[in-house]
C-alpha cells in the first residue's frame, strides 16, 4: 500500500525494549519508573472500580479530577483555569497532542519543532497533511535560539511546539525565553503547543516556567502534561490539556471521536489522590534530584561523561571515550555485549549533528537497578 508514514518504523522505545528483553539487558532506555506507584493510588484504582466507576466517563474528564487539576493548576502556578470549558482529560499526554495538532493544524501548514524533539510529534503533523519545520537546539546546551525559531517563522506557520523540561536533554526554559517567546508570537496567528510532562521533576532550586504562568502565552497555549511522570505509571496513560475554552472546543471535537473518554476509574483515583495529598508534587523534584546526584557520581566512575541534567528523568552521556560508533550501533552494542540499554538521540533528530555521540540513559529506576548498570558501565 501507499504508506502515509513513510518514514516511520518502530519506535526506539519499543525497539530497545525489546532488544534490552532478548539481552536480558539492564533497561535504562525507554523512559518509565521501575519501582511502586503510591499504595493509595493502587487503593483508589481499585476502590474506584468496586465503587461502579467502570462506565464511560464524561467525555471532557470526571468532573472531581477537572476540579482537582484546576486546584493544583492554581497552586502551583498562580492560575485556576477554568474546569469546564478550559481542562481535558486525555489518555495521556500523547493524544492530547495528537488532538491539539488535529484541532488546529490544516493541510498544507507548517509547525515549528526545536529539535532533538520527542518522537510522537512529527507523525502526528504529518498525519494532518501539514510539514514540520525542524529548527535545532543548541547541541552543546539544548537551549532555543530564538533567531532561528523567528527566522523559521512563514505565513504558513501554525503553531510553535516547546518541551521543557525537555526529553531528552533535561533543559528547561528561562522566564526571559518565556517573554521571548511571547514577543515572537504577538499579532501572529500562531498557537502554542507546550509539552510540560516533566514539569514537577525539575532541579537545583529552579523553577518550571510553564506557559500557564504568561496570560500571552497561555491565551494561545495547549499545556499538556501527564500523571504517567508524576505517580510513576506511564502504563495507566492518563494526562490532560489546558487550553482557553475556543481552542478547547476544538480540541475537544478530535478527543471525542478519538477515544471519547479517558480510563474512568484512574480518573477518580488521580482525583482522590490530588485532593488529598497535594505536597506530592512538592517533594518529587528532590525525590529525582538525589536520584540524579547519586547516579552522576557513579557515572564519573566510568568513561561515560554526564552532561548536566536541570529537569526530567533522563541522563544524557557522551561516550566518545569509548567507541566511535554511531549512536545506533553503539546502542546495539551496549545492549547485547555489554547488558545495558541505552537510547540513541538521531531518533529525535531531522538531522542530528554530525558527529555527536551522546545516548540517553533513563535513571527513574530502584538503586539497584542503576547499581547494576553502573557495575556494567565501569568495565567499557
Ligand atoms: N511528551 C514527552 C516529552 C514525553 O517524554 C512523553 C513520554 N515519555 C510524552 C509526551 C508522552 O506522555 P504519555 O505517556 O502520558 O502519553
Ligand atoms: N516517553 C518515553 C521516553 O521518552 C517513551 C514512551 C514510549 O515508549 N512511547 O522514553
Amino acid at each position: 500500500i501507499e504508506t502515509k508514514l513513510p518514514k516511520v518504523g518502530t519506535t526506539i522505545f519499543t525497539t530497545m525494549s525489546q532488544l534490552a528483553a532478548e539481552h536480558g539487558a539492564v533497561n535504562l532506555g525507554q523512559g518509565f519508573p521501575d519501582f511502586s506507584v503510591p499504595e493509595r493510588l493502587v487503593e483508589a484504582l481499585d476502590r474506584a472500580m468496586r465503587d461502579g466507576h467502570n462506565q464511560y466517563a464524561p467525555m471532557t474528564g470526571v468532573p472531581a479530577l477537572r476540579r482537582a487539576i484546576a486546584a493544583k493548576t492554581e497552586r502551583v502556578y498562580a492560575h485556576r483555569p477554568d474546569m469546564d470549558a478550559e481542562i481535558t482529560v486525555t489518555s495521556g499526554a500523547t493524544e492530547a497532542i495528537f488532538n491539539a495538532i488535529h484541532a488546529v493544524v490544516r493541510a498544507g501548514d507548517e509547525v515549528i519543532v526545536l529539535d532533538p524533539a520527542y518522537d510522537c510529534y512529527e507523525p502526528a503533523i504529518d498525519l494532518a497533511g501539514a510539514r514540520a519545520v525542524h529548527v535545532p537546539l543548541d547541541p552543546a546546551t539544548f537551549a532555543p535560539d530564538w533567531q532561528r525559531v523567528k527566522d523559521a517563522i512563514s505565513p504558513r506557520t501554525r503553531m510553535l511546539m516547546i518541551n521543557s523540561p525537555h526529553n531528552p536533554s533535561g533543559a528547561m526554559l528561562s522566564a526571559a525565553d518565556m517573554d521571548t517567546v511571547a514577543d515572537l508570537l504577538r499579532d501572529t496567528g500562531i498557537f502554542l503547543l507546550f509539552d510540560e510532562v516533566y514539569e514537577h521533576i525539575v532541579f537545583d532550586g529552579a523553577r518550571h516556567e510553564s506557559a500557564l504562568r504568561y496570560p500571552e502565552l497561555r491565551e494561545r497555549a495547549f499545556v499538556i502534561s501527564s500523571f504517567g511522570k508524576t505517580y510513576h505509571c506511564t502504563g495507566w496513560k492518563v494526562g490532560y490539556c489546558i487550553a482557553p475554552p475556543a481552542l478547547s472546543a476544538e480540541f475537544r471535537k478530535v478527543h471525542q471521536y478519538n477515544v471519547f473518554c479517558t480510563f474512568a476509574p484512574a480518573q477518580h483515583a488521580f482525583a482522590e489522590m490530588l485532593d488529598a495529598d497535594p505536597a506530592h508534587y512538592d517533594q518529587l523534584g528532590a525525590f529525582y534530584e538525589a536520584k540524579r546526584d547519586r547516579f552522576r557520581n557513579q557515572l564519573l566512575g566510568t568513561k561515560l561523561e554526564p552532561l548536566p541534567v536541570p529537569g526530567g528523568y533522563f541522563q544524557l552521556v557522551d561516550y566518545s571515550a569509548v567507541s566511535e560508533l554511531d549512536d545506533f550501533a553503539f546502542c546495539r552494542w551496549l545492549t547485547i555485549k555489554k547488558g545495558v540499554t541505552a537510547i540513541p538521540l538521531s531518533p529525535f533528530y531531522e538531522s542530528p549533528p554530525p558527529g555527536q555521540r551522546l545516548v540517553r540513559l533513563c535513571f527513574a529506576k530502584n538503586d539497584a537497578t542503576l547499581d547494576a548498570a553502573i557495575e556494567r558501565l565501569q568495565k567499557l
